[in-house]
């Protein structure tokens, strides 16, 4: 072996040697979450380069945009500029680069926002409910039935609501097509139809392509990729059937299977040891994951890394979350904070950016506070700082109806306006072409808007809503369209929320500028990072928050609205992600619930009580874990020494002496989380005149 050969396998164990150094034409490494999947695949690169494979003749896919800025990185430091020549990205962004080539022009790609708000119109002009969910769940439909390659003019459907979808389906396309647009999935298909043809020079574009988070391949992206490897090119996938979380978008886990059936040949290499994480989160991780049944069996062993047990949080609101979590910045420790849905970062952010802390999150994360029923408050809060906000004014000018329209009316304002000399606000009233009716709305409105000043920013919310009436116009508009006025005012209510620090309107609406700003800024070196447990799949960080792990939010209630055939895997794809989220975490894990969200008390995640976490034992010492290794992981003190979690319950265990009112004093057998209610526990306690079931928050009021 020479020299360079032995620094490109250094460090590594057996197992990933045999993986790096693979002469096979197909080889899969196929196993858990830490056991060095990736590693394995940059160094792979590194040793191809070494036996004089030509950087332009390789390929690395990664599946999400955030990986494959990681994987660069982490090429970069190894390859310098050998790196350049290496096609590098998602599927998404190499077939994008590849079809101009083919087809003599780039395609205008359609963004998200744009993407929604077209399917918001097709359901309206359809007559159908046209609101965030209901949008959400067309586009997620329809990008399920592009990854699998069905398009709606083949599509057979016979029950009505398929129908409907099918319509839906169609005239997004036909829309698309006539503006020139494309969405990313048309990029997958585009591709899959030029590389079908059987003599397509993209078939020996590449010697070697290497796959990483196989498990989110869809059956699309694995046709092109079996023709893209081609007759003689080679394959080197890695992956872990336990964190495929793209079921939603068409993935299929199974095809890590197929691979082997396509290549009967194939080198299957087994990585067993997981580096990344102490025991604790090693354990916390798989004692979740084996409650789901449709898996691969896998062995996942730790280096012997001891650290402390997951910590349980239970603040009373997100507010109390975020304070939590800007406390325990303050030791310097890399961390991340990850949710389910990204509302849920809006709490965290808001205090990040009042303390001026650095961080990083997706813009899409951080856009609660371009909600329209956001804008549209946030319009009312503008136009009480500036009587003369034309744009302001013009938005809110029919939430709640005033029946004003057209034009000519902003005009006629206008010149009035200036004539009088008073602002626009006040100038509305005056309006010629009022009616008596139109008049008394406008000037009680004026009035209002005028007052609002003199409110926190809370309360001026809270008046735009029922004073003003915008909760009003938000029901009508709701009716109108088929809408849904709960979901609406969700969104307001967390507005409120996010109000409540702020003195007047005017402090919140400069906070929101500040927020714009921070989110942009992307520093390079943030003291903490947010993102969905999506996007931080591939990632790790020295300590991980998991936040809001609410009933309803993980398994969410829109992925499990499925026909009862595929609760069973819906259900597990959401605990995948968690499993996902728990196994970012190097050595520290945070597992938080708070007892209400937006201001309503709600239940605890059902996953919770499968980790085992019953508030109590988490911070309990693990019976023989020894302080430390002799690792690399810093003196730690005992879990037992850490100092009380704040916003943990006072512990309560089996084998606890209880006493309660009318009992008298027992031993507590059993302590489990309750279900469905909020936060609590269940405890059952051994009385010498029986067994009892309490609920330990009340049996404590009464003891
Ligand atoms: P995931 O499934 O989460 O993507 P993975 O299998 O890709 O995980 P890596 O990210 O490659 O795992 O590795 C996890 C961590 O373990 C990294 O910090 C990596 O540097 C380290 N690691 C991998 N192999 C070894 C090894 N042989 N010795 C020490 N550390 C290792
Ligand atoms: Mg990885």
């Amino acid at each position: 072996i020479t020299k360079e050969l032995e620094t490109l396998t250094e460090g590594l164990n057996e197992d990933q040697v045999r993986a790096v150094t693979s002469m096979s034409r197909i080889t899969a490494v196929f196993a858990g979450p830490g056991s060095g999947k990736t590693t394995v695949l940059t160094r792979r690169v590194g040793f191809l380069l070494h036996q004089g494979v030509s950087p332009d003749r390789m390929m690395v896919v990664t599946f999400t945009r955030a990986a494959a800025r990681e994987m660069k990185e982490r090429l970069a430091r190894d390859l310098g500029s050998r790196l350049r020549a290496i096609t590098i990205g998602t599927f998404h962004s190499i077939f994008l680069q590849m079809l101009p080539w083919e087809t003599g022009r780039i395609p205008v790609i359609l963004q998200e926002n744009r993407q929604r708000e077209w399917v918001r119109q097709i359901l309206q002009e359809m007559d159908q409910p046209a609101d965030e969910e209901a949008v959400a769940g067309m586009l997620s439909q329809i990008g399920y039935c592009k990854g699998k390659g069905i398009l709606p003019d083949r599509m057979k459907v016979k029950k009505e609501k398929n129908i409907r979808f099918r319509n839906v389906f169609l005239a997004y396309e036909e829309r698309k097509k006539e503006g020139g647009f494309w969405d990313y999935d048309d990029i997958l298909l585009a591709f899959h139809r030029v590389i079908q043809e059987p003599k397509h020079p993209w078939r020996t574009r590449f010697d070697h392509v290497l796959v990483d988070e196989f498990q989110d391949i869809n059956p699309l992206q694995f046709e092109s990729l079996l023709d893209l490897v081609g007759e003689k090119g080679h394959l080197f996938a890695v992956g872990d059937d336990d964190q495929a979380i793209y079921g939603f978008r068409g993935s299929d886990p199974r095809l890590m299977l197929r691979l082997e059936e396509v290549y009967p040949d194939i080198r299957k290499v087994v990585l067993s040891t997981n580096y990344r994480s102490t025991e604790e989160i090693i354990d916390a991780g798989q004692r979740l994951i084996r409650h789901n049944r449709l898996r691969q069996p896998k062995r996942l062993k730790g280096t012997g890394k001891q650290g402390i047990l997951p910590k349980w949080c239970e603040p009373a609101d997100e507010e109390e979350e975020a304070r939590y979590i800007l406390d325990s910045l303050q030791d310097g420790m890399e961390t991340a904070v990850l949710y389910r849905t990204a509302t849920q970062a809006r709490a965290v952010i808001d205090a990040l950016v009042r303390e001026d802390i650095d961080f990083t999150v997706s813009a899409g994360d951080a856009s609660f506070y371009r909600r329209w029923q956001v804008a549209d408050i946030l319009a009312y809060l503008r136009l009480a700082e500036n009587p003369n906000d034309l744009d302001a004014l013009v938005r809110v000018i029919n939430k709640p109806k005033r029946y004003i329209y057209g034009e000519a009316w902003m005009d006629e304002l206008w010149h009035l306006s200036r004539k009088t000399g008073k602002s626009l606000l006040d100038t509305l009233s005056d309006l010629d072409r009022l009616e008596p009716y139109q008049r008394k709305k406008c000037a009680r409105m004026a009035e209002e808007v005028r007052q609002l000043q003199g409110f926190s920013a809370r309360e001026a919310i809270s008046r735009i809503r029922d004073r003003i009436g915008y909760d009003r116009f938000l029901t009508s508009f709701a009716e109108d369209t088929g809408g849904d006025a709960a979901f609406y005012r969700e969104t307001v209510d967390e507005l409120e929320l996010a109000a409540e620090p702020f003195a007047n309107p005017g402090a919140f609406l400069r906070h929101i500028e500040q927020v714009e700003e921070k989110v942009r800024e992307h520093p390079r070196h943030p003291r903490v990072r947010l993102m969905t447990f999506h996007k931080a799949k591939g990632l790790e960080f020295d300590r991980v928050f998991l936040i809001g792990l609410h009933a309803m939010v993980i398994p969410h209630h829109r992925s499990l609205q499925v026909s009862e055939s595929k609760k069973r895997e819906a259900w597990e794809e959401e605990r995948r992600l968690l499993y996902v989220g728990i196994t970012r975490a190097r050595k520290e894990l945070v597992l938080s619930v708070s007892q209400t969200r937006q201001g309503k008390r709600v239940g605890a995640s059902p996953f919770l009580t499968e980790l085992g976490f019953n508030g109590q034992e988490a911070n309990r010492e693990k019976p023989t874990s020894p302080v430390t290794s002799g690792g690399s992981l810093p003196q730690r003190p005992a879990a037992s020494d850490q100092p009380q979690l704040r916003f943990s319950r006072e512990a309560v265990q089996a084998g606890d002496r209880f006493l309660h009112r009318k009992w008298g004093e027992g031993e507590v057998i059993m302590v489990e989380p309750l279900q469905g209610v909020a936060p609590g526990r269940k405890i059952t306690v051994r009385f010498s005149q029986g067994v009892h079931s309490l609920h330990y928050e009340l049996a404590r009021q009464l003891g």
